[in-house]
């Protein structure tokens, strides 16, 4: 989805998951010393949160933590996000460090490291999150007249720009990152609002009534937005 797109205009937001006082108070000075804008969270839980609210081009994600461990917490990103993740693993933790590579986080880092060491592998992280995110083909779709510039973040029906609300645009845009596949509305709900609204699905008809309306020649009959009943909606591709 468009989280691993790096906010233009803005410095990188970088999410740090870590229980210690101490280490937090290092790297906060270390990546804002950077250039680099923090927001941090002591739990699993509170990750979870705010990699769902905040929307970070990077998260930094120590393993060991109070309530849900970094492995948990990599496993439930990568449910709906592709946010590059950096795991910071502690001696005695090489077996989580390997799981949470295989559960899709990027790169790690051992306790104790050097600050510039983990400086070097967060620039590789998001370079790679923004090549991903400019390849052509992938950040823009068409499909007859609708167009997503998934890049600039703009919708086009005609070649009349549509204004759509942020949520509106999420919506469209995670279908847009998969045309022609049918998405569950859990997935949707999840890479939409957070993993903590998979059984809102009252929102998703609100949502899609309103995209339909804004987007679609005849909303009573929907030419690019498809209802799977039971299972979720998709994207026409063709
Ligand atoms: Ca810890």
């Amino acid at each position: 989805m468009t989280d691993s797109e790096p906010k233009e205009g803005l410095a990188p937001l970088v999410l740090v998951v870590e229980d210690e006082v101490s280490m937090v108070r290092l790297l906060k000075a270390a990546l804002g010393s950077q250039g680099f804008r923090v927001v941090e969270a002591s739990s699993g839980q509170e990750a979870l949160r705010q990699a769902a609210t905040r929307s970070p081009d990077l998260v930094v994600l120590d393993l060991g933590l109070p309530d849900l461990d970094g492995l948990e917490v990599t496993r439930r990103l990568r449910e709906w996000s592709a946010v590059p993740i950096i795991v910071v693993s502690a001696r005695g933790q090489e077996g989580d460090k390997i799981k949470a590579l295989d559960a899709g986080a990027d790169d790690y880092v051992t306790k104790p490291f050097a600050v510039g060491e983990l400086l070097a592998r967060m620039r590789v992280a998001l370079r790679h999150a923004a090549r991903t995110a400019q390849e052509p083909g992938d950040t823009e779709m068409t499909v007859g007249g609708l167009r997503v510039d998934r890049l600039r973040r703009q919708v086009f029906v005609d070649e009349a720009e549509v204004r759509l609300t942020p949520i509106e645009y999420r919506l469209l845009s995670a279908l847009a990152q998969y045309p022609g596949r049918v998405l569950t509305h859990e997935h949707l709900l999840r890479q939409v609002w957070g993993p903590g609204y998979t059984q809102q699905r009252h929102y998703l008809r609100v949502y899609m009534a309103q995209l339909r309306h804004k987007l679609e020649p005849d909303p009573s009959r929907p030419r690019y937005l498809l209802t799977e009943p039971g299972v979720g909606y998709r994207l026409r591709d063709s």
